[in-house]
C-alpha cells in the first residue's frame, strides 16, 4: 500500500511500506479495519518533516505521517459489537496500555506506554487502510462529513483544554494564538459558555477567521502589551476568568498572567521544547490556578456529539484539501506556514 513516508528530516516520499502492510494484515478480535478517507496535516507532522524531532521523540527510521483521520469500517474482528462494516468513523490516535497505572486512574493520555500514530517509532495513517481497536474508533453522526470528522482529533485538544479550565457560562476568556489549536480551543471555550473571548495572533488573516467564528470573539493583534491592555480596559481592570496559552511561544507564555482576573485559571496548551520562565509572583497575587494538558482523554464522543448537533462548526478552519497523490506538495506548502491556512487535509482515493 502506498503511504506518505517521512524518510528522514526534509525528505518525504509516496511508497509501499511492506513491513506495515504485513503487520496490518492481522485483525485482532476487538479490532476493526478501516479504509481511510481524510487525514488532516498536524503541526506535529510538519515539525517532524522540518526538524526531524519533537523534544525527546526523534525520527530515526522512515515513518508514515498523519494522525487526524476519518474513514469507513471495511472489516470487523470477531468480538466487535459497536461497529459494523460500512460505518463511517473517526479514530483516536493514541492507544494506551489498558493495564497501566495511568490508564486505571483514567489518565490514559499520560500513560508512558501510549502508542500514538506518527510519533516515532509508531507509524501514522497517511495510507489506504489501517487496523485500529474498536474502543478507540467512533461512529460519526450522519450529518458529519469525513472532513469535519478528521477535525475531531485537534478539536479534542480544545475540548480537553476547556474542560480542564472549568469554564462557567458567562466567563470572559482569552486564547493566545489563532493557529489550528488556538481556534479549536476558541470553539470549545464558546461551546462551554464563554460570553466574550479575546483571541490573539500576529496574523490579521488568522484574526479574521477567529472573528468569523462567533460574535463573541474579539480579535486582538498580539504584541505591544496586548491582549492584557484591551482585556483590562474592557473589564474595569479586573481581567479574564480564563487564559489559554496556545502559541507555544515563550514570549507569549511569559505574559499569561497579565490579562488574568484574580482567582482565574491559566491553561497551558502550547508545546514548549525548552523550559520557560513562569511568573510565580503574578500568579500568586491573583491566586491563579494553572492547568496543563497533554493531548486529551475521553473526549471524542463529546466532540462528535457537538459536531453533529451544530454546537461546534469546524468547517471555517478547513482551508485547503489535497489529493493523496499531491501529499508531498501538501507538506511542502504546510512547511512554509502560509498565514492564510489553518487546517490542510489530504483525501485518500476511495
Ligand atoms: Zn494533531
Amino acid at each position: 500500500m502506498r503511504s506518505l513516508v517521512l524518510e528522514r528530516q526534509h525528505e518525504l516520499s509516496l511508497r509501499d511500506v511492506p513491513q506495515v502492510d504485513r503487520e496490518e494484515e492481522t485483525l485482532g478480535p476487538r479490532d476493526v479495519r478501516i479504509k481511510l478517507h481524510t487525514v488532516g496535516i498536524c503541526g506535529s507532522d510538519v515539525h517532524y518533516y522540518t526538524h526531524g524531532r519533537i523534544g525527546p521523540f526523534v525520527v530515526r527510521d522512515p515513518m508514515i505521517l498523519g494522525h487526524e483521520a476519518s474513514g469507513t469500517v471495511i472489516e470487523t474482528g470477531a468480538e466487535v459489537t459497536r461497529l459494523a462494516v460500512g460505518d463511517r468513523v473517526c479514530m483516536e490516535p493514541g492507544i494506551p496500555d489498558p493495564n497501566s497505572r495511568a490508564s486505571r486512574l483514567g489518565l490514559y493520555n499520560v500513560d508512558p506506554a501510549v502508542r500514538f500514530w506518527a510519533t516515532p517509532p509508531v507509524h501514522g495513517i497517511l495510507r489506504p487502510t489501517c487496523v485500529h481497536p474498536e474502543a478507540f474508533t467512533f461512529k460519526l453522526p450522519d450529518n458529519v462529513s469525513f472532513a469535519e470528522a478528521a477535525m475531531a482529533e485537534p478539536l479534542a485538544v480544545g475540548v480537553h483544554a476547556a474542560t480542564k479550565a472549568r469554564v462557567k457560562p458567562g466567563d470572559v476568556g482569552v486564547v493566545l494564538g489563532a493557529g489550528p489549536i488556538g481556534l479549536v480551543t476558541a470553539l470549545a471555550a464558546l461551546a462551554a459558555g464563554c460570553a466574550r473571548l479575546y483571541v490573539t495572533d500576529l496574523s490579521d488573516t488568522k484574526l479574521e477567521i477567529a472573528a468569523g467564528l462567533s460574535p463573541a470573539v474579539v480579535p486582538v493583534r498580539a504584541g505591544g502589551g496586548e491582549p492584557a491592555a484591551t482585556v483590562l480596559s474592557d473589564t474595569d481592570g479586573w481581567g479574564a476568568d480564563v487564559v489559554w496559552e496556545a502559541t507555544g511561544s515563550p514570549k507569549a507564555a511569559a505574559g499569561v498572567f497579565e490579562p488574568l482576573a484574580p482567582g482565574g485559571c491559566v491553561t497551558l496548551i502550547g508545546g514548549q521544547s525548552d523550559a520557560i520562565p513562569y511568573d510565580a509572583g503574578a500568579a500568586m497575587v491573583r491566586e491563579a490556578r494553572v492547568e496543563n494538558i497533554f493531548r486529551y482523554a475521553h473526549v471524542f464522543p463529546r466532540c462528535l456529539a457537538m459536531l453533529g448537533s451544530g454546537t461546534i462548526d469546524v468547517r471555517p478552519l478547513i482551508t485547503r484539501t489535497y489529493a493523496f497523490e499531491d501529499g508531498v506538495a501538501a507538506f511542502e506548502r504546510a512547511a512554509e506556514a502560509p498565514p492564510e491556512e489553518v487546517k490542510m487535509q489530504i483525501e485518500l482515493p476511495q
